[in-house]
């Protein structure tokens, strides 16, 4: 294991990488050297492999951490290892079935057999403004969920009539494939076509649901969406997904937030980037402006003879971070100059005497502007909250 790439550099995303930036490059490698599309190729095929575990641990929150602070010794089960963890024990089924479920068209495999499976995920969005990813905000959705049916309980068996066992799988709900693989031969376990899993067919039809066993509804249902959170990161609400199967517990429902760009304000991570207008005269003379925050609006005094473009530092007020709303990121405020555009005469001939004023001074050339340019490079203001 000497020579193992790092994980990060397999799937060619930062440190930082978020779950979704994860997800999305361990997707393109998997779909360039999945063994489907490149048959008999071994680089594409060891490829695939070294991909696919880099993306098992960094997907993994727990492992993503033990990699972190031990790197591949995590794993080793050798002394810097925090427990080890086998990789050959991984499940893989269940990792990359939801890739590969949408990448290849279904064939996800599972393994219980017509015991009790756990119900789909549902999926959704929802679109805040910029303001309220900063305080955070309570949102109603209202989605068509899967219920069971009342009239069959969920049988989707006519009231009164009984379900007969699959005769596909016998009732046992999976159907077993042999098939090789990349890991040998392996039995792939596959759930019932025919019966779903449930290891039961329907032989007269519940008319309320057809014989699905479920009916859709309108649900409202409210989402707590925290202060910080990014676009495109999604908040995951445990039992609000689809139904599960014999008993099996409801799916998720994952909600991914859209944030509306502000006008004035950028985000990066937890920082806040804007610019600011200031006159010429508040500029050269110093003084205090108004700069708009997410907080509101703030004054900051500026000191004379500031320079277009200086950039200040407006400490903790940025976004709150999602684990505690009282750690803010910065608010990083561009100054910029304002050249006065609609000028009277008499604006006109105060500006050509002052102009005039610093042209006839003659300790005002050259060495004198470049100094001035040091100091202000060297001093750093910082605004305390
Ligand atoms: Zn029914
Ligand atoms: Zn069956």
């Amino acid at each position: 294991m000497a020579d193992k790439r790092d994980y990060y550099e397999v799937l060619g995303i930062s440190k930082t990488a978020s779950d979704d930036e994860i997800k999305k490059a361990y997707r393109q490698l998997a779909k360039k050297y999945h063994p489907d599309a490149n048959p008999g190729d071994k680089e594409a095929e060891a490829k695939f492999k070294e991909a696919s575990e880099a993306y098992a641990v960094l997907s993994d929150a727990d492992k993503r951490r033990q990699y972190d602070q031990f790197g591949h010794s995590a794993f080793d089960g050798g002394a810097g290892g925090a427990g080890g963890f086998d990789f050959n024990n991984m499940d893989m089924g269940d990792i990359f079935g939801d890739i590969f479920g949408d990448l290849f068209g279904g064939g996800r495999t599972r393994r219980t057999s017509n015991g009790p499976m756990k119900g789909p995920n549902v999926r959704t969005g929802v679109r805040i403004t910029f303001g309220e990813s900063v305080t955070g905000v309570e949102k109603e959705l209202e989605l068509n969920l899967k219920e069971e049916c009342h009239t069959c309980h969920g049988s989707g068996a006519k009231p009164g009539t009984s379900t007969e066992s699959c005769k596909k799988c016998g009732g046992k709900g999976q159907v077993v494939y042999t098939q090789q693989s990349l890991f040998g031969m392996v039995r792939n376990v596959q759930t019932c076509p025919d019966c779903n899993g449930t290891g039961k067919v329907v032989k007269d039809k519940c008319t309320d649901c057809y014989g699905s066993g479920y009916v859709t509804q309108k649900k409202k249902i409210q989402v707590s969406i925290p202060a910080g959170i990014d676009n495109g990161q999604s908040i995951r609400i445990r039992d609000k997904g689809e139904p599960g199967v014999n008993g099996g517990e409801r799916g998720d429902l994952l909600v991914e937030v859209s944030v509306s760009r502000h006008p004035i304000f950028q985000r990066q991570d937890y920082d806040v980037y804007s610019t600011a207008p200031i006159s010429f005269a508040q500029a050269a003379l110093g003084g205090d402006v108004r700069i708009s925050t997410v907080d509101g609006d703030v004054l900051y005094t500026v000191k004379p003879g500031t320079q277009t473009d200086t950039k200040v530092r407006l400490r903790g007020k940025g976004i709150p971070t999602l684990r505690n709303k009282q750690v803010r990121g910065d608010h990083y405020v561009t100054l910029v100059v304002q050249v006065p555009t609609k000028l009277t005469s008499e604006q006109k001939d105060l500006l050509q005497k002052f102009d005039n004023a610093m042209n006839d001074k003659p300790d005002t050339d050259s060495t004198e502007p470049e100094k001035e340019k040091e100091k202000e490079k060297g001093k750093k203001k910082f605004f305390g909250k």
